[in-house]
């Protein structure tokens, strides 16, 4: 259980007690994982509390949803609003934001789309995702289970009932004794981790699986490849071979809860000479310098929290 002492879930405009925050046993998201969500980090910046990445996390989560037939109640700029409000209301940095789209009220029956949407939204600490090795670099498997194709399960969206096959790559690369599992596509090509995209570094151009290997597109991934054209360093978004990834330069996973985590092992290959490799460096710096608030470069990329007073222009129920 979180620890969760005077926490705050929002949901469907009210600020309810953590332990209060729950739906039905028969809710649908539940047994279909038809709901959709997002992962969103607020951190302290130098100009104060601050969300990274707001509306392009707010307009996957919009996409999503309407991917699968749920439309939320609230605009983009409400589901924005709310979101502040939830950080505010729970006073917690770094934090991990979690936004859930789902149908809480009691429906079997896979194919009912009646349900009500409701929106969920919870702050809750953030950790080290991948443990110690985040900085130093983690050791990754290969996975025996493949990602989905996005004919059967469409990858662009962020949907519950996906992270099934996470779980199971996660699952197993634990079992062994990893810290991450890399899933490939249907053809055997590199697609992401069960949390996180994955790029390459080869003779000082950086690597990374597109859309066409079913990744979903991941906020920090966009954050690399925008950072590295500012380094000077060119992105190729191509279709990546295990090959390429075990004699690679270097290798790091990217994601909101992961950040950017060098890999230094795939199974029983070491990448590169060491971890994190130069060029992986010089963008987890950059990166931090981002989150940070230290470079105007990227201060769009932040959004100020504002006190709980001020995030007061509430949500109302709907
Ligand atoms: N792929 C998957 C499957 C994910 O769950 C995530 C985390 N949202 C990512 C990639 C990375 O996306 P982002 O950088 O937007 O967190």
């Amino acid at each position: 259980m979180m620890a969760a002492e005077g926490r705050k879930i929002w949901m469907d405009g009210r600020l309810v007690d953590f332990a209060n925050a729950q739906v039905h046993v028969l809710n649908h998201t539940l047994h279909y994982g038809v709901g959709v969500f997002e992962g969103i980090r607020a951190y302290e910046t130098a100009h104060g509390p601050a969300i990274f990445r707001l509306p392009e996390h707010v307009a996957r989560l919009v996409a999503s949803a309407k991917v699968y037939h749920m439309p939320i109640p609230y605009s983009a700029a409400e589901i924005s609003q709310a979101i502040l409000e939830t950080q505010a209301a729970n006073d917690v940095l770094p934090s991990y934001i979690r936004p859930l789209v789902y149908r809480g009220e009691p429906a079997l029956g896979v194919k009912n789309l009646k349900g009500k949407v409701s929106l969920a939204i919870a702050a809750i600490p953030a950790k080290k995702y991948l443990g110690e090795g985040s900085e130093n670099g983690i050791r990754a498997k290969i996975s025996p289970f493949r990602k989905p194709h996005s004919d059967s399960l469409p990858s662009f969206a962020k949907a519950a009932g996906n992270y099934i096959n996470s779980y199971l790559a996660g699952a197993d690369a634990t079992l062994d004794g990893y810290e991450e599992a890399i899933l490939l596509d249907t053809h055997g090509y590199l697609a992401e981790g069960t949390g996180e995209n994955i790029f390459l570094v080869r003779n000082g151009t950086l690597y990374t699986p597109g859309l066409e290997s079913d990744i979903l597109l991941g906020v920090t991934r966009d954050s690399v490849m925008r950072i590295a054209g500012h380094l000077g360093y060119p992105v190729v978004e191509k279709l990546v071979s295990v090959n390429e990834l075990l004699t690679a330069d270097e290798a790091f996973f990217t994601g909101t809860y992961a950040e950017i985590a060098p890999i230094k092992a795939v199974g029983h290959y070491t990448i590169g000479t060491r971890s994190p490799g130069p060029i992986t460096g010089a963008i987890m710096a950059e990166f931090r310098r981002a989150l940070r608030g230290d470079d105007p470069k990227y201060s769009e990329w932040l959004t100020p929290v504002p006190t709980l007073a001020r995030a007061a222009a509430r949500v109302r129920a709907k």
